[in-house]
Formats: C-alpha cells, structure tokens, sequence
C-alpha cells in the first residue's frame, strides 16, 4: 500500500510516495508532528548568535521566529519607467529581459538559500519590473521560488493588465494555477511612466490606478477562488512625504493588507537623485503614517532587526479603528508575546493546515499554557474591538504599517569594506551602518561567493558590476526570449 505525503518542508515542496512498512514512513510521520525542522532550527539559532548585542531586545523577533525576508537579483533588472530616484544603477535598463536567464538565476539563488538558510522564507521576486517578465516565466519564477520552500512575493510598479495577472495565477486552460498570490505594487508621485498619468506630483492622482490593481485580484478571486495578499509601496521624498497620511486614509480598504513606506536614500542612479533625501526624518514620518492609521503605531513590541531599518506595527482594523495584535502597554499582551516568540520560533505559518496543525499540537502538548494564553489573549481582543457584534457589523480587516529605510551608498560601501577587513569604525555614521548591516533583515544570495549579502550591499556595492557583466550578456539589440522559447531553464529540480 502506497500513502502521499508531503515532506517537513510544507506545501512549497512535491509530494513523495512512501512505503508504509518503511521505516521513512515512520520518520514522515515523526516529521509531521516535529513543529520545527532540524535545519530550520539551526539556521534561527545561528541568526541568533550573529546579532549584534544592540538588537537583542524582548520584542526581537529575527533569530527568535526567524531568519528575515529575501529578495532576488540580477535576475531582470529593466523596468519601463524612469522613476526618481530609482536604486537601480544606470546600467540596469541597457540589459533585456530574458527568461532562461531569469529562471536559472532565480533557480541557483533559491537553491543556495534553501540549502545555507532555513527551509522556508518569505522571499521577494524583484527586479527591475517583473510583469516585463512573460505570464509564463512569471508563474514558472514563482513555482521554482516555492519549490526550494519560499513564499514569493511580485514586486511591480501596478501598471499591470488584468489579462496579464490572470495568466500568471491561472493555467493555460483557465484552471488555477495557484491557490494564492502575492504581489507589492508601488505607487507615489516619484514615478514616471504610468500609463495614462505619465507623472504628478499629486498622491491623490493615482488612487485610482491604486484601486484598480487591488481590483484585480478582488476578480480573480471571485471568479477562480485565487487568494491573495498585496503590499502597497511608497517611495518616501520631500516633495511628497506630507501626503502619507491621506493616501493611508484615502487607499487603506482597497484590499491591501501592507502599507509600506521607504523613505528615499541616496542609492542606484545618482542622475536622478533630485531631492535632499538627508532631510527625511524618520521620526517625523512615522508619525505621519500614525497620522494617517489613526492610532498610535507602537513599532518597538515586536521588532525586526534594527529599528533604524525597520519599524513595523502590525494589527487589524474592526470598522475605521486600527488595533495592534501585540499592545505593548498592556503586561498580558506582552508576555503573550513573550511566549509566542519562544515557543513558535520557526514554525511553518504558511504550511498547509493538514502539517501544520499536528505541529501546533505537539507545542501545546508539551506546553499546555499556550493554549490558555491564547484563549485569554483573543478574549481581550475581542473585548478592546467592542465584541462580536462588532466583528459581525464591521469585520476584521489586517493590516500591517512598515517604514523601511534604505541607506546612503556611500556610507554602505565605507562600511561594508570595513566590515570584511575585520575592522568597526569609531565613526559614528560608519558605525551605526556597521551596526545596521550586521543586523540586516533582507538578504540576498551569492551562489558563485558562497555567501548572502545585506540587501543593501547588493544595491549599493554589487549591483554596480553585476549589470556591467550583464549588459554584455544580455545586451537589448537582440531578441528578448522567454524560457518556452530556448529552454534550459524549464527542467527545475530541487536535487
Ligand atoms: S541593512 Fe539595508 S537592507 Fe538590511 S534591513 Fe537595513 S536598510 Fe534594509
């Protein structure tokens, strides 16, 4: 007799047929109920020991649930808006868009990060523009991403056409493709391109290309049942940061469940760096998105990494009222927390619920007051959002605020030479970048160095001669393929 299984690392991998008299059934089994994988665990506790002391606070959750997000690159850096500023270095849209490139490309990255990293990952698909991706090499990046136990997420400016989405969720014949998606689309008045609203300088403007993004997965989840979780991006700069307020209040119910907001730096293409971005302050922003929540944002609760980096709140909104999941002024929110960051470090949220329940039973077996806490935990909850009756009239809306606040190139390059030299600065910016690398949360992979990089690294150092070497292998004058076209890339594999 034959069963199907799937194996410890979740619904991302494929299915594998095993013996039931085997011993492997046996270990699937054990497998299952494991709430954490050998090689997840070690990977979590390693992030944990390389955090610098300065981040290792109560709320830290990098290290404790996790290693951080991920992100590709140099997989297809063009984009066809001319954006300022833009990280990209000038080079970026000499180099065309290629399938096989971007497939086996994205094929080592995932793979060494599954291999080095932990077993599953919250990773970004991101370029350059990706719907300049064909449907097909789209939906085929995406499947090799979850293949190696990422959950991707499409990074794109939202000047997309429904058709375009349609064919990226679903299969050729209309079935779907994928049970849910997810995309983060930008949208503020730095860019320029936009089909029907080339340029502005007013957020308003663009509600309605905001609106019709969200739309389009509103459809196509009504139509094919394909869910669906979108990040809003803004690009933060002078000319527009008094404006974060009405776009959160205007645009925060058209369907997206982020709002994210990356105060600009002085990084990529420096012929389009067109404002001070030193004079951004971070506090000041914040407070503008509070402004536009409309409720404090406590972003210290629950930390990830460095909060120069990030600061995040996340929470719901029951009718117009946001509330945090975590009220750190609140003693029984915060042990709860305590408690869920030593007790679910590393568990496979998005797992299946067939995997992850037998997970979440074994944690409640061998520790019983979770569950207490728990139900405790939601009680108050309900009782601070006005009841069920509350929750039935006006619903449960998540919604997480984000700042994320890129660094000055010159700065990371200082800093990030040092650091390989073995050496911390005494200067006091140089040494906060130091800090601020070392406690990164957005890692990019290095197959060919054996190693990851900061994000920030890879924008500010390496993206630079990584697009030299591309525009010589992908130069635009000769015919942008996709992968169904010339092929190698189409035999993925996770050997
Ligand atoms: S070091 Fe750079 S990429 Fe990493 S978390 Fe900080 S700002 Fe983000």
């Amino acid at each position: 007799m034959k069963l199907t299984f799937q194996n410890h690392l979740g619904k991302n991998l494929n299915y594998r047929r095993v013996n039931v008299n085997s011993s492997s059934f046996i270990e699937e089994i054990r497998n299952l109920f494991k709430p954490v994988d050998e090689h997840t665990k070690a990977a979590i506790d390693r992030r944990n020991q390389e955090l610098p002391h300065h981040v290792k606070v109560p709320g830290q959750t990098l290290g404790k649930v996790g290693i951080g997000c991920e992100g590709t690159h140099g997989v297809f850096p063009k984009c066809n808006f001319a954006c300022r500023p833009c990280y990209h270095s000038e080079e970026a849209n000499r180099i065309r868009i290629d399938g096989p490139h971007t497939l086996s490309e994205i094929e080592k990255q995932m793979k060494f990060l599954w291999q080095n990293r932990a077993s599953y990952a919250h990773a970004q698909l991101i370029g350059g523009e990706v719907s300049l991706l064909s449907p097909e090499d789209h939906s085929k990046a995406i499947e090799i991403m979850r293949r190696y136990g990422r959950e991707p997420m499409s990074f794109t400016h939202g000047d997309v056409d429904p058709e375009y989405i349609k064919k990226v969720a679903l299969l050729p014949d209309g079935n779907r493709r994928f049970k849910r998606i997810s995309f983060a689309a930008h949208f503020d008045t730095t860019m320029i391109g936009r089909r029907g609203l080339r340029r502005t300088q007013i957020e308003a403007d663009l509600d309605e290309y905001r609106k019709r993004f969200a739309d389009i997965f509103h459809s196509l989840k009504k139509s094919h049942g394909v869910k669906f979780f979108l990040a809003h991006n803004m690009t933060v700069v002078p000319s527009n940061v008094d404006q974060i307020p009405g776009v959160i209040e205007r645009c925060r119910f058209f369907g997206y469940s982020m709002f994210s907001f990356q105060p600009a730096a002085f990084v990529g293409d420096e012929k389009k760096w067109k404002q001070d971005f030193n004079t951004l302050d971070p506090d000041r922003i914040w407070e503008l998105i509070e402004e536009g929540a409309g409720a404090k944002l406590d972003y210290k609760v629950l930390q990830v990494g460095d909060t120069r980096c990030n600061r995040t709140a996340w929470g719901f909104y029951v009718g117009e009222k946001w509330f945090p999941y975590i009220d750190g002024n609140d003693d029984k929110d915060v042990k709860a927390r305590d408690l869920y960051l030593n007790t679910f470090g590393g568990v496979h949220f998005n797992a299946p619920l067939w995997s992850l329940l037998p997970k979440l039973t074994t944690l409640a077996v061998k520790n019983p007051t979770i569950i207490f806490v728990a139900i405790s935990w939601l009680l108050r909850k309900l009782k601070k959002v006005g009841g069920i009756r509350a929750v039935i009239l006006d619903g449960i809306y998540p919604m997480t605020f984000v700042m994320h606040r890129f660094m000055n190139e010159d700065l990371v390059d200082k800093a990030w030479d040092l650091m390989n030299q073995g050496v911390q600065s005494d200067d006091p910016i140089i040494k906060e970048t130091q800090e601020r690398l070392a406690a990164c949360s957005y890692a990019m992979a290095h197959p060919e160095l054996g190693t990851v990089v900061p994000a920030c690294v890879q924008h500010s150092v390496l993206d630079k001669k990584e697009n030299k070497v591309l525009v010589n292998l992908l130069p635009l004058n000769k015919r942008s393929v996709n992968s169904d076209e010339s092929n190698p890339a189409n035999a993925v594999s996770r050997s």
